[in-house]
């Protein structure tokens, strides 16, 4: 589903990204995790063309991305689930929702998309007409997710979905994970809470300095402490 090979990246002079190749097959749960700084988030960016100067190649089903426009990546059915969130605070959940819906053909059936959310999403059914930034960090990460699932992306970038939510949230977040996969979503997890993003991963990729130094099935790697200690202590 997602074939990244020999990835660079740029943030001016200085280059972050230093030849990454990674793949997630279609239906699986992959995990990228490493320490802070190692250049997840610029991954899942370049991945999105969030970054102006990159190289190599991106492709989802087949498709070349890199070099083309966010909004291509969108109409690929890529979804994107940023590390801050990127809610709009003063709209309703209602009208936030409506906004991952604005570069999508679902956009013609908003009204039916909407209901979906509201049954997977019931915290947030019950917040509709709630201002979006009155709610907890746990309800405004469930709503930056809702927003990417109601275009109903093939592929999924979460970016540390966990990252300042209780523990009850953060549960009820990843069973849904489970069941997205399950519906036939395929997702790639940025997370710095190794053992429960490992939990239900199928793989994993381990990330330092800008390049992938290990990947293993996410069993294997969550027995390997050695590993752990090495790559994924903050
Ligand atoms: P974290 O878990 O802290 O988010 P990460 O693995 O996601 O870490 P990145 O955010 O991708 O790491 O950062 C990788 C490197 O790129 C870091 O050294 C960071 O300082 C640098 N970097 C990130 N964004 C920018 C930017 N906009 N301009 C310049 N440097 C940046």
């Amino acid at each position: 589903m997602l074939l990244v090979e020999g990835l660079h990246a740029w943030y001016g002079p200085i280059d972050i990204l230093q030849g990454v190749d990674l793949e997630v097959r279609r239906g699986e749960i992959v995990c990228l995790v490493g320490r802070n700084g190692a250049g997840k988030t610029t991954t899942l960016r370049s991945i999105m063309g969030l970054v102006p100067r990159t190289a190599g190649r991106v492709s989802v089903a087949g498709q070349a991305l890199l070099g083309q426009p966010a909004h291509r990546r969108l109409a690929a059915g890529v979804g994107f689930v940023p590390e801050e969130r990127r809610i709009v605070p003063g709209l309703t959940v209602r009208d936030n929702l409506r906004l991952g819906l604005l570069a999508s053909p679902l956009r013609r059936r908003e009204a039916d998309r909407i209901r979906e959310m509201a049954a997977i999403f019931p915290r947030l059914a019950e917040r509709f007409d709630q201002i979006a930034v009155t709610m907890s960090g746990g309800e405004q990460q469930m709503l930056a997710i809702a927003r990417a699932m109601i275009a109903d992306p093939r592929l999924i970038l979460l970016d540390e979905p966990s990252e300042g939510i209780m523990p009850v949230l953060v549960d009820e977040m990843l069973a849904l994970f489970v069941r997205m996969k399950r519906a036939g979503t395929t997702i790639l997890l940025v997370e710095q809470n190794v053992e429960l993003a490992l939990g239900i991963a199928d793989r994993a990729y381990v990330m330092d300095q800008g390049m992938i130094v290990h990947h293993a099935g996410a069993a294997e790697l969550l027995a390997d402490t050695a590993i752990q200690e090495r790559y994924c202590a903050v």
